[in-house]
């Protein structure tokens, strides 16, 4: 691509599209080719005062719309992404390496969610106004907290925004949301979409790096809440800057998705879950089945039909048509740090049945891999490595599936697999993760909580639970005559 074709993007503050205050300037790359693909502003702490300042004056008009008119204007939001789905899935696309395919399925679900909350917001429920105590009506009220600061990652960049982006409007706050430096494009597109839909302030986009902009974003005092989602690492340096000025904290962190398999599954249908719920978006998603604990009498049957299905997947640059099934991983960065797992656990005796390398002979790929051979406590089980790689142990049936499936320290995700409904029960039960889902791994529904325990977090995305953490309860008591 010439540097005359590189299109440059502005981030969205006070209504208008502008470039970052001091002017500079960050390249975007496509990690499926490493070249520059756009160009978007390299924020600093002057552009976060910047969003600020138009959040602020934006605030109480937005707070005091009806829960009826912010309904329009998020079916509008739905409506224009239904009606540029194509150009954003592009955009998708490129700037993540994902199939298009992929990137088409995710851009319905962002409509579906900012409907959800256009109606959601409308049905807030609480206690009924009553005379709990003798001589005083008491009510309470539900409200907005103010300006939201938001933070979104590089796997489903405009998903990940809109899951924060619905329900903060939905609820009445005005919002200053800063996309992963990797992903901008897609969500400045949305923002540029957004100005000609919400008051201007309301929803403020600003780029730049955690260092640049997301630390600035976090201490600021005018800011009452901040949702993260992102690595583990960085959670806990936003929950401890956060508590200088002791803001509200949401936070959807990594996850490490157990995968138990009991005896009685049907092994090839549990290959093919794993096929797509291992391997979507490169692996990159933070409910991805990364380890799987088969039973004693399905194990061999079960890597017997995992490892050609996992070897069938067509790996490629997306642009090269619609049999791609898996793209490169996000950077160069991320490629070294899967290899880096892959390296050591291998050194440490792990065995690899497929894939186990880079690929291609540009960007950023890693071919789709099955690990076997590995300990519970070993760096590969246990830590999150966001990438197309899926381990598979041995198990005893049971409780040690179970007591295998918690022994991590994350929280958010886990499937479990079997014919016996009462089986199913008990490890939905007994898993520590904020999802299980019995015989499939991955879907999801506006109209459900998502998120994690332990170190993946606190705080839910989507659902009404997702409008309790956007809000904040005040108790009104009415003394009477
Ligand atoms: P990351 O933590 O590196 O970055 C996430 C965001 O935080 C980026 O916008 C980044 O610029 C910003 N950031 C980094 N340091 C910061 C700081 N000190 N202060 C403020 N902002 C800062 O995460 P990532 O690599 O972009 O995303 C991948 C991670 O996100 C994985 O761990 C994945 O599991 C997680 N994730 C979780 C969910 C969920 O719902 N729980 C969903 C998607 C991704």
């Amino acid at each position: 691509m010439s540097t005359t074709t590189i299109p440059a993007f502005r981030n969205l503050v006070g209504g208008a599209l502008v470039d970052g205050v001091d002017g500079a300037r960050r390249d975007v790359l496509n990690p499926a080719t490493g070249e520059v693909i756009g160009r978007v502003p390299e924020g600093t702490q002057a552009d976060v005062e910047r969003a600020i300042e138009a959040a602020r004056a934006a605030r109480i008009p937005w707070r005091d719309t009806t829960p009826g008119q912010r309904m329009e204007h998020l079916l509008a939001l739905a409506d224009t992404i239904d009606r540029h789905a194509g150009e954003l899935a592009a955009l998708e696309s490129l700037n993540v390496g994902k199939p298009m395919s992929l990137a088409l399925e995710e851009l319905p679900i962002c409509s579906d969610e900012l409907r959800f909350f256009a109606g959601a917001a409308r049905t807030l429920s609480a206690p009924a106004a009553g005379e709990y105590g003798a001589g005083y009506t008491s009510m309470v009220r539900r409200e907005p907290l103010g300006i939201v600061g938001q933070i979104a990652p590089w796997n489903y960049p405009l998903m990940m925004a809109i899951w924060k982006i619905a329900p903060a409007l939905a609820a009445g706050n005005v919002v200053v949301l800063k996309p992963s430096e990797l992903t901008p494009i897609s969500t400045l597109r949305f923002a540029e979409l957004a100005a000609e839909i919400l008051p201007p302030g309301v929803l403020n986009v600003i780029t730049g790096d955690g260092p640049g902009v997301g630390v600035g974003i976090v201490r600021h005092p005018a800011i009452s809440m901040v949702s993260l989602t992102g690595s583990v690492a960085t959670g806990r340096h936003i929950a401890a800057a956060a508590a200088d000025t002791l803001k509200r904290v949401h936070l959807e962190l990594g996850g490490k998705a157990p995968v138990v398999v009991f005896d009685d599954a049907d092994p090839k249908a549990v290959a093919q879950g794993l096929r797509v719920a291992s391997f979507l978006n490169s692996g990159q998603d933070c409910t991805a089945a990364s380890r799987v604990l088969a039973g004693p009498g399905i194990y061999e049957a079960l890597i017997e039909e995992l490892v050609p299905a996992v070897s069938s997947l067509k790996m490629g640059d997306p642009a090269d048509g619609d049999a791609i099934e898996m793209g490169p991983v996000i950077s160069e960065r991320q490629q070294e740090k899967v290899l880096g797992y892959l390296d050591r656990a291998t050194a440490a005796g792990a065995e690899v049945l497929t894939g186990g390398s880079a690929g291609g002979d540009r960007g950023f790929f890693v071919q789709p891999t099955v690990v076997v051979g590995v300990g519970q406590q070993s760096e590969i089980v246990q830590q999150e490595l966001f990438g197309p790689v899926v381990t598979v142990q041995r198990m005893a049936d049971g409780d040690d599936a179970i007591a295998m499936a918690n022994d991590v320290p994350y929280g958010l995700a886990a499937s479990v697999w079997t014919r016996d409904v009462g089986r199913a029960m008990e490890a939905v039960r007994r898993l520590d993760f904020g999802c299980v889902w019995v015989n499939d791994h991955l879907p999801f529904l506006s109209e459900m909580p998502h998120g994690g325990f332990k170190e993946s977090g606190y705080g839910k995305d989507l659902s009404v639970y997702a409008l309790d953490d956007y809000t904040r309860v005040k108790h009104a008591m009415i003394k009477l005559d």
